[in-house]
């Protein structure tokens, strides 16, 4: 399926499907890729004590082509005519990026390490930034996803960013089936337990419920009964680009939150 006709049944995507085609015209102009791949034999301890890539000082990931792809993006889409709110919003954080010289650096420490820094518009300052970085990330993740065994993480966060997971899929058919996560900031998936829950994986007594949402076959919403964190989850194989986008489900999001459900991912979309 491609995204024009997911777009066609979806028509209240539009505003956001432009954003998004946007950002990706100005990361055209602006991008370069990170084709450092790490010595995995150095970054292997820490892989199998749980530390995400892009939070290990073993990898030795450069992120200063990073910062000035987010600011090189900012002030490309402040200068672009966008509708509002999202244009003036835009302007306002490549404003607060200019007026201080480190604001790129303690952007990406929030974005990575969670460390703390205030923002005017932080869900829409962390969809910018993680849509840049994943593109510019992509050949590492790629990379990291051919070097590292499935079944050595299994663990509720993202083995390259350390982002709870936004959705997951069923992929495989009988004795393969199997389920994965995906990020919703970088963009990987990874291999998880079929019905454990990320968000509460220290209790054994949740239970996982499925909603099914009229007139889409192919997604639903996994949930767990005991603290209410939902998955998005896309039953099938072959549309990936489309329904794992995150953004091309935000209606899920908003079904979910209607059952009282809580999104524990962090949120691309608070727009
Ligand atoms: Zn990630
Ligand atoms: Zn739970």
């Amino acid at each position: 399926m491609t995204q024009d006709a997911w777009l066609a049944t979806h028509t209240y995507l539009e505003p956001l499907a432009s954003l998004h085609a946007q950002v990706n015209g100005a990361l055209d102009d602006i991008l370069t890729t990170c084709n450092h791949v790490p010595a995995w034999a150095n970054y292997e301890d820490d892989f199998d004590a749980g530390v995400p890539l892009l939070q290990s000082s073993r990898s030795a990931i450069d992120l200063e082509p990073a910062k000035t792809i987010v600011r090189l993006l900012l002030e490309r889409l402040a200068a672009t005519s966008l509708p509002d709110p999202p244009g003036e919003q835009i302007r306002s954080l490549c404003a607060e990026l200019r007026c201080d010289p480190d604001a790129p650096q303690h952007a990406i420490a929030w974005l990575l390490y969670d460390a703390p820094f205030t923002f005017s518009y932080p869900g829409l300052l962390r969809y910018l930034s993680w849509t840049a970085l994943s593109r510019h990330l992509h050949p590492l993740t790629e990379a990291f996803g051919n070097w590292r065994t499935e079944e050595r993480w299994l663990r509720s966060y993202c083995p390259t960013c350390g982002s709870s997971p936004v959705m997951a899929q069923l992929a495989g058919k009988d004795a393969e089936r199997h389920r994965l996560l995906s990020c919703g900031c970088c963009g990987t998936r990874w291999w998880y337990q079929r019905m454990d829950c990320p968000f509460c994986e220290k209790q054994n007594n949740h239970q996982l419920a499925a909603l099914t949402v009229e007139g889409e076959g192919a997604l639903r919403i996994d949930y767990c009964e005991s603290c209410h964190g939902y998955l998005k989850t896309y039953n099938g194989e072959g549309n990936e680009a489309v329904l794992l986008a995150d953004w091309t489900s935000i209606h899920l999001d908003v079904a979910a939150q209607t059952f009282g459900l809580k999104r524990l991912a962090p949120s691309l979309f608070a727009l």
